[in-house]
């Protein structure tokens, strides 16, 4: 089968194109395209090359099996241009790695949902742009002086965000007993602060560097100089997730360590959340004797073993001994060794869950489970920013009381659904999380660009229909609503620390699911009514809902 791309559009004042993550996106808005559409499989690894209207398939050969570093300096000679933005993956996206992520230039990561195997599994190294047209929008002035608003305000609105990056908060949270330490079993972390951007920011930074037109500029850059932790800048730095992930969660308070591991899994292009809790699960299954040394060529996989923990993202990038089972993420590498360790698999849809705890915040647990990507904590909900007042960045959502972090009754319902269906937009509109724009903001910026004049309410409609068929697409592929659930570690207490006596009931949490359920318009199965797809205009879906 041959590989071939699609979908080009001409420079044009149409929908706009923002990109959070890098300068990739930009370059191919540059080039005059708004998305690019692969289909089929290159019988032999290829990368694409896109130059302005010419677009070409290159051998890649000389490059599979190469660390992105690597093969990026490649691809900028082949293409003789250090101007070259790429897309790109390294071995761990070619050895169909299920957590594998695509690298933008270096540092700039997709991370979730295993999008560098797919990748992988055309043979597609990499796809490469420059773009050397204008991108027109409907209201530059207009624009222009809302992004000149954002940048006189970011440190007044997000001073943490602006000056360390993500992780500033990890002793608060460590004091809250939400921390993930070891596999999400432990709550007390005293080390917290060692691992922190604080500490970062004191020790290894050489900087923080933005995405492509963005004043927040919360991305870490760190370079360590001495064996073994040697890092090289290029890989940028870890964010919370990684901290947590490859830090705490198992068990690991050395922050050269996890800068270290921050920079193997840049280089396999390994999700780092899922990687962290895939070795996490692997740590408790040792340590309960469920995984013996035999099994990982003599690993000693205890929690806290740094030097174990940079030696399996290793095996998992290369896929070698317990790292082939492992590359298989939690949840089928639980299937593999047995029913007794299914228990340490944190995880919703086989998707490993991030560094946010659903024991403190219940609303996000339930973000967790009706996610249609497993666990995501982006278009999901922070219960604690709603929990003693209403920010002023939701104003005109209908959200006006705030709610208690451990209520899942309707209240909690009702706000999850708001503020997720609010945050899922980001998805449509490529924007980040982490700007800080409020909701009459972000109409104005859709407006701005696209010209369209449109208000939250149409915006609203445009999540809701992008969430639906999301789900559509899932019930289409088997999922239904016995998926939607959370992994029993996360709704048992804690062994130490502050929510040691925290659980959360499932009949509550079903209970939950019922009212969030009827509230988007989905039947007691989860499954859209036709109805429902007809007030959001997708009805021609309905032929989607018959599971395969
Ligand atoms: S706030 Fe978002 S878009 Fe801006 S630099 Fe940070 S991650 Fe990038």
């Amino acid at each position: 089968m041959n590989l071939s791309v699609g979908s080009k559009s001409p420079l044009t004042g149409g929908y706009g194109e923002a990109e959070a993550g890098g300068y990739w996106g930009t370059e191919l808005k540059k080039a005059g395209y708004d998305a690019v559409i692969i289909e089929g499989k290159s019988e032999t690894p290829v990368y694409l090359w896109i130059n302005d209207h010419r677009v070409e398939i290159r051998n890649a050969s000389s490059i599979w099996g190469k660390q992105i570093l690597e093969s990026n300096k490649f691809i900028k000679a082949d293409t003789k241009s250090h101007q070259t933005k790429i897309a790109s993956i390294g071995p761990g996206g070619e050895k169909l790695v299920r957590f594998a992520s695509i690298i933008h230039d270096m540092r700039h990561v997709s991370g979730r949902c295993g999008m560098g195997a797919v990748m992988g599994s055309k043979n597609l190294k990499a796809v490469a742009v420059k773009g050397t047209g204008h991108v027109k929008v409907a209201r530059p002035k207009k624009l222009a002086a809302l992004a000149k608003w954002m940048a006189k305000n970011v440190d007044n609105l997000v001073h943490d965000l602006h000056t360390f990056g993500t992780g500033a908060a990890m002793d608060v949270y460590e004091s809250l007993g939400a921390l993930p330490v070891n596999n999400f079993n432990e709550g007390v972390f005293p080390q917290a602060d060692a691992i922190s951007a604080q500490t970062i920011k004191k020790t290894i930074s050489v900087g923080m560097e933005t995405c492509f037109a963005c004043v927040v500029k919360c991305k870490k850059i760190v370079k360590i100089d001495e064996s073994p932790w040697k890092v090289d800048p290029v890989y940028g730095g870890p964010e919370y997730e990684t901290l947590g992930a490859l830090g705490s969660n198992c068990g690991i308070y050395d922050i050269k360590a996890v800068c270290k591991a921050n920079e193997l899994c840049q280089r396999y292009s390994l999700d780092t959340i899922s990687t962290g809790v895939t070795i996490s699960f692997a740590m408790e299954c040792f340590e309960n004797g469920l995984l013996t040394p035999a099994q990982t060529n003599g690993v000693n996989l205890s929690f806290g073993n740094k030097d174990s923990m940079l030696k399996i993202i290793e095996m998992i990038g290369q896929r070698k001994g317990i790292g082939d089972i492992l590359a298989e993420g939690s949840k089928k590498a639980a299937i593999q060794l047995g029913a007794k360790t299914e228990k340490f698999s944190v995880q919703v849809k086989g998707q490993e869950v991030p560094m946010h705890d659903p024991r403190l915040r219940r609303g996000q647990g339930l973000g967790y489970a009706v996610s249609p990507t497993g666990a995501d904590h982006e278009h999901n909900i922070y219960d604690t920013l709603y929990s003693k007042k209403i920010p002023d960045e939701v104003e005109g959502l209908g959200v006006l009381e705030p709610v208690p972090i451990e209520d899942l009754g309707p209240k909690k319902v009702r706000l999850f659904h708001y503020i997720s269906t609010w945050n899922s937009l980001d998805n449509c509109l490529c924007l980040c999380m982490f700007t800080p724009w409020k909701v009459s903001q972000k109409v104005a910026i859709v407006n701005y660009v696209t010209g369209w004049r449109t208000t939250a309410f149409e915006l609203m409609k445009v999540s809701e229909r992008a969430f639906n068929l999301a789900r559509i697409f899932n019930i289409r592929e088997g999922f239904n609503r016995s998926m939607d659930i959370l992994p029993s570690r996360l709704l048992n207490p804690k062994i130490n620390g502050p929510l040691s006596k925290v659980s959360i009931n499932e009949d509550d949490f079903e209970n939950a699911k019922d009212i969030y359920y009827k509230m988007i318009g989905w039947d007691n199965n989860g499954i859209p009514t036709p109805e429902k797809l007809e007030e959001l205009e997708i009805a021609w879906a309905i032929k989607h809902l018959i599971t395969k």
